[in-house]
C-alpha cells in the first residue's frame, strides 16, 4: 500500500460502524468519503449505515440498557471521569484529526478537545447528583416520593462544526443518567466521533452502551430509529430545518426532543463599553471556528459614538489573522467545511455589498484548492441585507450603528432565532437590564464566549428546546416518577 500523507493522523482510527461493542461494515457495504477541506483531497472513507444497521444499533443499545442503568451512579461516574482523563491524554492526536476533517485551526481544535472532554468530567460529577425528593401531600397527608429514572435508548445526531464537543455534550449526560445511545455523527466529520470509541472502551464503557453509526442516509436512518418504541429521546444539534423535521418525526411515538438549532446572535457595543475588551470579545464571538458556530456573532450593533474607533481596532485585528491550512502553526483562519458553505458566505457578502455595504477588509473567496474565505468586515450594512437575517456560518462581521437602548433591544430581538446575544457595557445595571429584555437563551455580558459544560446551553424560539450542560443537561435524559405512599 502506498503511504498516504494522512496515515499518521489516521493511525488507530477505525472506519467501520461500531455496534454492540464490535466493528462491522454497513449491511449493504456502503461507504462515504471524508474530504480534507484545506486541499479538497479525499482523506479516507467510512462505513455508511443503512436502516438495517441503525436497527441493529438500537437492538444493541436496548440490550445494554438494563445493566447500564443498574450500575451504581458512582460506577458510571468513574467511567466518565476516566474518559475525561484519556481524552486529554489523546488530546493532540484528536485535535489534529479534527482539523484534518473539519478545517478549523489547531488552536480551535485543541480548545474544543478540552471543552469536549470536560463534558465527561462534569457529568461524572452529575451522575452522583440525581437527587429526588420526599414531601407530604398537603390535603391527603400521603407521602410524595419523587425519583428520576433513565429515559431509555437515546438517539444522538450531531453536526460537523464541533465534531467532538457536540458528541460528548450528549454522550456525557446520557451515560451519567443511565441511558444507552446511538450516535449518528455528521457525514462531513465522522472520524472524530469514531476516534472517541477506543477512549470510551478504555474508560470501561460496556459493549452496546455507546454505538456509533456514520451515515449519508441520515433521514432514513434517524427516521427509522424514531419509529422504534424503545427509543425515548432524540437529542439533535444542527439546523433549524432538520430539527423541525425531527420534531415532527418524534411526535409519532411521543419521543422527547432535545433540540439545539440555529442562531442569529447580535453583538451589541454600548458607548460606555471597554472598547479593547469589546474587540477581544468580538474576535472570539466571530472567529472561533471561523464563524462556523451557532453561537457566532452574526450581527454587530455598535453605538454611533464609538463605531469608528471600534471598527478601526476590530478590522485591524481581523486583517492580521493568518489564513491557511489549519494544521500549520499560527494559522487562525482555516478553510470552511465544504464548497457549499464557502459559496453561501460569498453570496451573502456580495448581496450586502450590492445593497450598499462598505467592505473594510476581506470579501472574496480565495482562488485555488481548499474552501478558504478570509476574515471580512462590512460597515454601513443596510437592513435588507440577507446576512443580518440568515446564519452566515463564516468569518464575516456585518456592522451597523445604533443610538438608544429601546431601539437596540427591538433590533436584537427581531429574529425568529433566540440562542445567544452578546453585549458590552461598563454599566452593569444597564447590562443586566438589557440582558433581561433580550429574547435569547444565553447572554454574554462583557464576554464573547458563553459555552461552558457547567452552564445550561440552549435557545428559545426557533433555536431549540431543552438545555445541554449544567444540571439541566442531565435532566433531559431522565424521566420523573412519583410514588404516592401511605406511611
Ligand atoms: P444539519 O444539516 O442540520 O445536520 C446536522 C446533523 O443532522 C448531521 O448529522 C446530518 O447528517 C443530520 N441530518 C441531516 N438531515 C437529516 C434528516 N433529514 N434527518 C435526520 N438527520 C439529518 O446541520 P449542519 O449542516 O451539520 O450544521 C450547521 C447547522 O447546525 C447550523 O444551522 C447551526 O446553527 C446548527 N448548529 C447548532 C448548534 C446548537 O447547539 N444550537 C450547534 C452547532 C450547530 P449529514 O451530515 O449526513 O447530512
Ligand atoms: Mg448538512
Amino acid at each position: 500500500m502506498p503511504q498516504s500523507p494522512y496515515d499518521n493522523l489516521l493511525a488507530g482510527v477505525r472506519t467501520e460502524l461500531y455496534i454492540g461493542g464490535a466493528w462491522r461494515p454497513a449491511a449493504d457495504g456502503a461507504r462515504l468519503d471524508v474530504t480534507d477541506p484545506a486541499t479538497e483531497a479525499t482523506i479516507t472513507s467510512v462505513a455508511s449505515a443503512c436502516v438495517e444497521d441503525a436497527m441493529a444499533a438500537v437492538d444493541a443499545a436496548a440490550a445494554a440498557g438494563p445493566a447500564w442503568a443498574a450500575k451504581k451512579p458512582r460506577e458510571r461516574g468513574e467511567i466518565l471521569r476516566k474518559a475525561h482523563e484519556i481524552m486529554l491524554r489523546e488530546g493532540e492526536r484528536l485535535a489534529r484529526l479534527m482539523t484534518l476533517e473539519n478545517g478549523k485551526s489547531l488552536s480551535d481544535s485543541r480548545a474544543e478537545v478540552a471543552y469536549a472532554a470536560e463534558f465527561f468530567r462534569w457529568n461524572a460529577e452529575e451522575a452522583v447528583r440525581n437527587i429526588g425528593q420526599v414531601s407530604v401531600a398537603p390535603s391527603s397527608g400521603a407521602r410524595i416520593v419523587v425519583q428520576h429514572k433513565p429515559s431509555g435508548v437515546a438517539v444522538l445526531v450531531t453536526p460537523w462544526n464541533f465534531p467532538a464537543a457536540m458528541a460528548t455534550r450528549k454522550i456525557g449526560p446520557a451515560l451519567a443518567a443511565g441511558c444507552t445511545v446511538v450516535l449518528k455523527p455528521a457525514s462531513e466529520t465522522p472520524l472524530t466521533a469514531l476516534a472517541l470509541v477506543p477512549i470510551l472502551e478504555e474508560a470501561g464503557v460496556p459493549a452496546g452502551v455507546v454505538n456509533v453509526i456514520p451515515s449519508r442516509r441520515s433521514g432514513a436512518v434517524v427516521g427509522g430509529m424514531l419509529k422504534d418504541l424503545r427509543v425515548r429521546v432524540i437529542s439533535f444539534t444542527g439546523s433549524t430545518e432538520v430539527g423541525q423535521k425531527l420534531i415532527h418525526a418524534a411526535a409519532e411515538n411521543v419521543v422527547k426532543p432535545v433540540m439545539e438549532l440555529g442562531g442569529n446572535a447580535p453583538f451589541i457595543v454600548f458607548d460606555d463599553a471597554d472598547l479593547d475588551a469589546a474587540v477581544e470579545g468580538a474576535l472570539i464571538a466571530k472567529m472561533r471556528n471561523m464563524g462556523e458556530a451557532c453561537t457566532s456573532a452574526n450581527r454587530f450593533y455598535v453605538h454611533e459614538a464609538v463605531h469608528d474607533a471600534f471598527v478601526e481596532k476590530f478590522a485591524a485585528r481581523m486583517k492580521g489573522l493568518k489564513l491557511g491550512n489549519g494544521l500549520e502553526d499560527g494559522v487562525a483562519v482555516g478553510p470552511l467545511v465544504n464548497a457549499e458553505t464557502r459559496d453561501k458566505v460569498a453570496e451573502l457578502v456580495d448581496d450586502a455589498v450590492a445593497k450598499g455595504a462598505k467592505l473594510v477588509t476581506g470579501g472574496k473567496a480565495v482562488a485555488g484548492a481548499g474552501y478558504f474565505f478570509p476574515a471580512t468586515v462590512l460597515t454601513g450594512v443596510p437592513d435588507d441585507a440577507r446576512l443580518l437575517r440568515e446564519e452566515i456560518f463564516g468569518p464575516v462581521a456585518p456592522i451597523q450603528t445604533f443610538r438608544d437602548e429601546d431601539e437596540i433591544v427591538a433590533k436584537a430581538n427581531a429574529t425568529e432565532y433566540g440562542l445567544v446575544a452578546y453585549l458590552f457595557t461598563r454599566d452593569l445595571s444597564r447590562g443586566l437590564r438589557v440582558s433581561e429584555r433580550l429574547e435569547f437563551g444565553m447572554v454574554g455580558l462583557n464576554r464573547g464566549l458563553v459555552s461552558d459544560p457547567a452552564a445550561p446551553f440552549g435557545g428559545v424560539k426557533q433555536s431549540g428546546l431543552g438545555r445541554e450542560g449544567g444540571h439541566e443537561g442531565l435532566m433531559d435524559f431522565l424521566e420523573t416518577q412519583y410514588v404516592s405512599v401511605t406511611w
